[in-house]
């Protein structure tokens, strides 16, 4: 059965009346309705009022393979006529989760052969938090509980994913956050980094963590966690110095490593993973989006053989959720990883769309008063709204002109994001350099008028 045919009118009253949108005013939300989105093809997103838009952000940086690939609802409908459903409970397993694992054992790199499944990045996270600890209480170190995040952080809604996160608009609501959890300043250079290299600053953001470390005291300390890129916070991009330095500095005070892939994995930075961008090596990584393109939920925590060694000899695990390794989810996202390889995709990330997309990036916004720190990695990229650029002095409501910005792009019918003054974009990895080409010309007419606004509007 297709959806009912409504006018955007109807669909917008309806949805007012019933839906309570996530990360959303809702009283404000109605006040101005909701756009509708009926349809997807490619990049490309189509509203109910027939606009065709360019998704620049891949739905929430997830539809990799891009919109409308019949592969996936083929192998979806032939999976749910199957064997719609089955549990891995008890003493059970089916096909479609034991050739997804077997697939994922060989696109990550060696070392990485066990995955716990789950329904959504949050899950991940909080899978990932139950693991870390019972592994210690595994090892004998009882008191090793703290998890050390970064301020700005995302890594999910739930109540342990959030507490994680390091959103101080979200520890405010729900008496967040939960014990156990610990923030170190994000490796932010243009606003921290002061008369410091990128490179030499990169060591100082990662000493912080050790500072923590040693504050908590290390025999107390679980882990620490951070996204390769931090995405809502605003794609901040470390310099290359930081992450090997926060490796060194995890292993010589026995602290796992976890690495929140749930925005860089599968493809956005040019290779499978953002930590092989990098080059540090967690002991584990958290996963969804990307895993299936967001064509159905499903979330993986690859687990590294130290920590999966541990929790084999550790007995019962007792976590899971019912859909943990669902069976038509996995068929989904063992046919979307199996197109991200086999039709070399994230391969002209790395090669091709990536490096044009940075050269194009740079040089479309660069020229305008009002961007600095013009940045990006693979498909993955940023720009900053800013005062004034040779004091590298940002707005002071942080937030407020960027949700201007945003705002014109949507107009516009195209979808960047804004994250405080952050304009991001994490287009689909299938994105043509023609489309590149089509999506900055866009943007660029935009961040005109942004501009003129500005001025018009006496903030700058
Ligand atoms: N971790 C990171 C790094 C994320 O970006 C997100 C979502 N944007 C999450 C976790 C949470 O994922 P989900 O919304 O699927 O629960």
């Amino acid at each position: 059965m297709q959806n009912q045919q409504r006018t955007t009118e109807q669909w917008r009253q309806l949805d007012a009346s019933h839906h309570l949108h996530p990360f959303t005013d809702t009283q404000s939300l109605n006040q101005q309705g909701a756009r509708v989105m009926t349809r997807g093809e490619g990049i490309y997103l189509w509203d109910s009022d027939g606009n065709k838009i360019i998704d620049g952000m891949a739905g929430l940086w997830c539809v990799n393979i891009g919109y409308g690939r019949k592969e996936l609802s083929e192998v979806a409908k032939r999976q749910m006529d199957e064997l719609a459903f089955y549990n891995t409970f008890f003493k059970t397993t089916h096909p479609a989760v034991v050739e997804l694992s077997h697939l994922l054992a060989q696109v990550t790199p060696a070392g990485y052969e066990h995955v716990f499944y789950t329904n959504s990045g949050s899950e991940s996270v909080d899978t990932m938090i139950r693991m870390v600890r019972h592994y210690w209480d595994v090892q004998g170190k009882k008191d090793k509980k703290t998890l050390i995040g970064r301020w700005n952080g995302y890594h999910g809604s739930t109540i342990g994913g959030s507490s994680l996160g390091g959103m101080k608009y979200m520890h405010e609501q729900g008496d967040l956050p939960i014990p156990g959890m610990a923030h170190v300043e994000q490796p932010w250079w243009y606003k921290y980094g002061k008369d410091l290299s990128p490179d030499e600053f990169g060591v100082v953001a990662a000493r912080w963590v050790e500072e923590k470390i040693l504050e908590i005291g290390p025999e107390k300390v679980a882990a620490f966690v951070g996204e390769p890129i931090q995405g809502a916070g605003g794609v901040i991009i470390p310099p290359a110095t930081y992450w090997p330095e926060v490796e060194r500095i995890c292993r010589k005070y026995d602290v796992l490593l976890v690495a929140d892939e749930v925005i860089c994995g599968f493809g956005r930075t040019g290779e499978w993973f953002g930590f092989e961008h990098f080059g540090f090596r967690p002991d584990i990584f958290t996963t969804a989006k990307g895993l299936s393109s967001g064509y159905l939920p499903i979330g993986a925590v690859f687990v590294g053989e130290r920590v999966a060694q541990g929790l084999i000899a550790g007995g019962d695990f007792n976590h899971g959720f019912t859909y943990s390794g669902h069976p038509v989810a996995s068929a989904v996202a063992r046919a979307n990883v199996e197109l991200l390889r086999d039709e070399g995709i994230i391969d002209r990330v790395k090669h091709e769309t990536g490096p044009y997309m940075q050269q194009r990036w740079r040089e479309t916004f660069s020229q305008f008063e009002h961007v600095d720190d013009v940045r990006g990695v693979g498909l993955i990229q940023a720009f900053t709204l800013v005062k004034d650029k040779s004091k590298r002095e940002l707005f002071p409501d942080f937030g407020d002109v960027g949700l201007m910005c945003r705002d014109i792009f949507f107009r516009n019918n195209l979808i960047m994001r804004a994250c405080g003054d952050h304009i991001v974009a994490s287009p689909p990895l299938v994105i043509t350099k023609a489309e590149i080409d089509e999506m900055l010309g866009v943007a660029a007419r935009c961040m005109e008028t942004f501009e003129r606004k500005l001025k018009d509007s006496g903030l700058a």
